[in-house]
This record gives structure tokens, sequence and C-alpha cells, in this order.
């Protein structure tokens, strides 16, 4: 898969706005905003949540936005879903 790393901010701010939580896991540097080119979000949050799942990257947070997944390694099991699209496991 290739990863476009995109470090915005857009997304914590939004969790912050919505949890109150303003320790963000960008600011820890913990965190990745992922957009894969011609695989929708939703693609890309499944591959991981099933990457997680068998060991294979560190459990932690996981969210669904319409343009992008949000990711990071915060050590505890976190999901949300932003997105107007239903998540199929
Ligand atoms: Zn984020």
């Amino acid at each position: 898969m290739l990863l476009n790393l995109c470090k915005t901010y857009k997304c914590c701010g939004i969790i912050a706005k919505v949890g109150g939580k303003s320790n963000s896991q960008h600011l820890l540097a913990k965190a990745s905003d992922i957009v894969v080119k011609n695989v929708s979000p939703k693609e890309v949050y499944n591959a991981i949540e099933k990457l997680i799942e068998s060991g294979k990257m560190k459990q932690g947070g996981l969210g669904l936005y319409d343009s992008f997944v949000h990711y990071d390694v915060r050590g505890v099991r976190a999901r949300w879903n932003y997105s107007k699209l239903i998540i199929n496991n």
C-alpha cells in the first residue's frame, strides 16, 4: 500500500472538540491521518483493523472520516466513525 501520511491537525481538532481532550495524539507525534490513492477510507480502515487484529500493527486509535483514516498508537483500543459511511468488518 502506498501511504500518504498527512500531518494535518484537522481530525484531532475535531476529536478535541467532541471529546474535550486537549492532548492530541498528533501533537505527541504518535498519529497519522492516512490517505491511500485510489482506495476508499473505509477499505483503509478495514485493512488497518485487520492488521491490528493480527498483531502486525499496534493497538490504538482508529477513526474513519469521509476522506481519510486516522490511526494512532495511544496503546488502548479506540474506534470512531465521523464519516457518513457505515463500517463493515
Ligand atoms: Zn488524526
